[in-house]
């Protein structure tokens, strides 16, 4: 673990294994925090505030420049550790830490640029005058889909807006996290003004965090369940909260898109981290009049898509994150299948060439997909396409808002009018036209409904680190 400035062992001496979830092997062991060690991170962070808020921006800014150049330096290093812990392929955890430095230099750049404002006030002898402030000792809690990403995405804005920071990452990626905060080691930034807490068990340091009032912002990314809870407890002390939660991203294909060109785009961004993403599509409506030729195109594509190590580079498919996650999958996909969908692909774990050793699903495409069943509802978070067939455009707005969640949506369409339609009528945070990648470390990334509070990335991520004060001056 990271505090102070120092790498030290939990307080109690207990360590947890970091496993490969390809190989099941264990990795290394990691500090096992607790209660204890998290408030001693706090305490550390609450002490490195008042220095570290005072800098200048241009200040402040220099470490996030020195952390991006860093982390692209060690970009091979950082993707392999991903690799080997998270499971992705070799190449998709190059691309998340090219993304994860991103956010670094951004937010060395936006750090410039927190500006206030004048406001003209009826009375001649009053001024007006608003400052941004930062809000104090941020909690962060990350998950391990995207582990290295999403820590910059939070770590970033927050230091750039003067915050310091205590972070416990997941307890399926920790050796992820601590390769990100020796990058900040190395970028030299003050003792106190990053910290890492690693633990097996989340519960004890997401209380330190709540109970304690020196943190004054909470932000989580992860499944909506925790998400709630945090902020129902968050609202005891009043902390600021931002939350990234899970998803049901609906994914059209409208009768003048081209069915072929969907069909490559739905099988790049589904199977995208074996499906593991919140982004990622789990109600896929096709026009009937096309359904035969964007099924057949993907079928092709999924029964191409080869499993196994993310170090073998022919592999697209790796290992889901846990033997619960595979449950859950399966658990969707046989219900589904009971309840008269259709099994196109997939449809089972993969045990055959060593891969029984892993957490290993076969990508799955199911068809005939109705309401009543699991899957459309419940997020998969994991290598399953749940198709379904449509014919009335009218319904369509109605059916893909259908959800608790709103974090992304997809259209796919040749008609600007239909692509507008859709734009302002989905009840999501991301709307892809005719895109499957509507990310960027400098657009606003965040959910409607039960998919979250405020966003991150872009110039909307630092807000939510800041403060709004306002001066009266009575000249
Ligand atoms: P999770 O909620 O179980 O875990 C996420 C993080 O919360 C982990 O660090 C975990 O240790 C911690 N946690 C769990 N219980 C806690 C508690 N009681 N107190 C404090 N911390 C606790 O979620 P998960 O299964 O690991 O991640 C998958 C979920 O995350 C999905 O629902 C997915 O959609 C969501 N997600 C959302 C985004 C986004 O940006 N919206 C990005 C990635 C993942």
């Amino acid at each position: 673990m990271f505090i102070n400035g120092k790498w030290v062992n939990a307080e109690s001496g207990r360590t947890f294994p970091s496993v490969n979830p390809a190989s099941g092997d264990i990795i290394a062991q990691v500090p096992a925090g607790d209660a204890n060690d998290a408030a001693k991170a706090i305490e550390a962070a609450a002490d490195a505030f008042p220095h570290w808020s005072a800098q200048t921006a241009y200040q402040r800014s220099q470490f996030l420049y020195q952390a991006h150049a860093l982390m692209m330096e060690k970009l091979d290093h950082l993707a392999a550790v991903m690799t080997e812990e998270q499971g992705k392929p070799l190449q998709a955890a190059r691309n998340e830490v090219k993304y994860g430095a991103d956010f670094l230099l951004w937010y060395a750049e936006e750090a410039k640029r927190i500006y206030g404002q004048t406001i003209p006030s009826s009375r001649a002898d009053q001024r007006f005058m608003v400052l941004r402030q930062p809000v104090g000792v941020v909690g962060a809690i990350t998950p391990w889909n995207y582990p290295i990403s999403m820590i910059t995405r939070k770590v970033a804005p927050a230091l750039a807006a003067g915050c310091t920071i205590v972070l416990k990452p997941a307890e399926a990626t920790p050796l992820c996290a601590k390769a990100v905060f020796e990058i900040f080691e190395a970028a030299g930034m003050p003792a106190g003004v990053v910290n890492l807490v690693t633990a097996q068990v989340p519960a004890p340091i997401g209380d330190a965090f709540l109970k304690d009032p020196r943190i004054r912002k909470l932000t989580f990314t992860g499944s909506t369940d925790v998400g709630k809870m945090l902020a129902r407890e968050a609202a005891v002390q009043m902390k600021r909260v931002s939350l990234e939660l899970g998803g049901h991203a609906p994914f059209i294909v409208c009768r003048d898109a081209d069915p072929v060109h969907a069909a490559k785009g739905l099988a790049l961004v589904k199977f995208l981290n074996t499906g593991q993403a919140c982004i990622s599509p789990n109600r896929i409506y096709v026009h009937a009049d096309i359904i035969d030729s964007f099924i057949g195109e993907l079928t092709q594509r999924v029964s191409a898509m080869k499993a196994g190590s993310g170090f073998d580079k022919s592999v697209r498919i790796g290992p889901l994150v846990s033997d619960a996650a595979l449950e859950k999958v399966d658990r969707q996909v046989q219900d589904a299948i009971a309840k008269g969908a259709r099994l196109i692909a997939g449809g089972r774990r993969l045990t055959e060439n060593g891969l029984d050793r892993g957490f290993f699903y076969a990508p799955t495409i199911l068809s005939g997909v109705t309401p009543d069943m699991t899957i459309y509802r419940e997020e998969t978070f994991g290598p399953v396409a749940p198709i379904i067939s449509y014919n009335d455009a009218d319904d369509l707005l109605a059916m893909a808002n259908d959800t608790r969640y709103g974090l992304a949506s997809y259209v796919y369409t040749s008609d600007l009018k239909t692509a507008f339609t859709l734009f302002e009528g989905l009840h999501f945070g991301i709307v892809g036209i005719n895109d499957i990648n509507p990310t960027s470390a400098a657009a606003p990334f965040g959910g409607m409904k039960e998919s979250g509070l405020g966003r991150e990335g872009g110039i909307e991520g630092i807000e939510e680190y800041l403060e709004t004060k306002l001066g009266g001056f009575s000249i």
